[in-house]
């Protein structure tokens, strides 16, 4: 069966387009679901290949069609676990289930990871801001036909942070301090109230991304010019901190408020850090870990949202036909005003 389908692809920096191909689904093929995608979030990465035309590293060489964060209706499969026209979220990475990693669970640590949207390989691994996809089986989550796509579209980032939540241990009546509350940040705050933290302290430049952590579940919320040094006495007041913004002076606030022994996990991506106040790390004992992506926390994130343990609404801040993908994009990089811009694609 061939399907034509429209895909938002990047080319290079700035250049991005909606290109035609035919999608191919044979019913011999194993493991394989064809999916009708309905609805997809754009996330920071997408934005950095649109407005760098690379992550990091890794730079576009080709058209590559972009997204992570999508959902769909399955129009044929050969999983007997799946049915036709069922709701379903999808799961990005594509793990080889081979290497050590993969063996032992780890499956976020794959060494040959084909997670959607990536440059990271050459040939890229095509996302999914695309109409019509074919997905391994077991990329895709099912979930209630009566939740939104709107709220289900939040899987993937809310993996991303339940995931980057656990990585703090039990946190339950644990006082967290969460710098940087961004989209993930708010996630974070959102993640760890449902995992029982007591107190929930977040800072930010933006006050309206203040006011969202606050509607998110934040219980107090500090402009980063405020004082700090009532948190910074006693060594640090907080049990866990989690920095979501990658700024080396938020990192070091986070040094400076967290309890000795306490954990501080890393989610925001930065640069360099030249004065990075290592004595400080050493001397307080302090678990610095990094958290990256997701392993089972996917389907969590998909049971919270279908029983509305978490509603990621407030961080919805416009909606795009994916005919007006790069309207879409600009409207997404516009950080002072918008949170999470989503696409329809059908
Ligand atoms: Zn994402
Ligand atoms: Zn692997």
């Amino acid at each position: 069966m061939k399907i034509k389908t429209l895909s938002c692809v990047v080319k290079r920096a700035e250049n991005v387009g909606i290109i035609e191909q035919d999608v191919q689904y044979d019913d011999g093929d194993q493991y394989q679901t064809l999916i009708r995608l309905s609805r997809g979030g754009i996330c920071g990465s997408d934005l950095h290949y649109y407005q760098h035309g690379k992550v990091g590293n890794f730079a576009v060489k080709h058209p590559m069609i972009l997204g992570h964060e999508v959902i769909g209706r399955i129009i044929k499969t050969n999983s007997p676990n799946l049915r036709i026209n069922q709701k379903v979220a999808i799961n990005p990475s594509k793990p080889c289930h081979s290497c050590k990693y993969c063996l032992s669970g780890e499956i976020n640590q794959c060494e040959t990871m084909r997670f959607f949207g990536s440059a990271m390989y050459n040939p890229h691994v095509d996302g999914g801001f695309t109409q019509y996809k074919v997905v391994d089986n077991t990329q895709c989550i099912p979930y209630p036909e009566d939740i939104d796509d709107e709220i289900m579209v939040f899987a993937e980032p809310l993996a991303v942070a339940i995931h980057a939540a656990k990585q703090g241990g039990d946190l339950k009546g644990k006082r967290v301090f969460i710098s940087g509350v961004g989209p993930i940040g708010c996630l974070v705050v959102a993640s760890v109230k449902a995992l029982g933290a007591q107190d929930i302290i977040c800072t930010d430049i933006s006050q309206r991304c203040l006011n969202l952590a606050l509607e998110m579940g934040a219980t107090k919320v500090l402009h980063a010019n405020d004082d700090f040094s009532e948190y910074a006495q006693h060594k640090g007041e907080f049990d866990v901190a989690f920095e979501a913004s990658g700024h080396p002076s938020s990192i070091e606030r986070c040094l400076e408020v967290t309890k000795a022994k306490g954990t501080i996990v890393q989610i925001g991506m930065g640069g360099n850090l030249p004065n990075f106040p290592l004595m400080t790390l050493i001397a307080k004992e302090i678990n610095w870990k990094g958290s990256f992506r997701f392993v089972e926390e996917f389907n969590t994130a998909v049971n919270w949202l279908a029983s509305n343990k978490v509603n990621p609404l407030p961080l919805l801040s416009a909606t795009f036909s994916f005919k007006n993908f790069e309207d879409a994009l600009k409207t997404a990089g516009n950080k002072n005003d918008i949170s999470k811009v989503q696409i329809i694609f059908s």
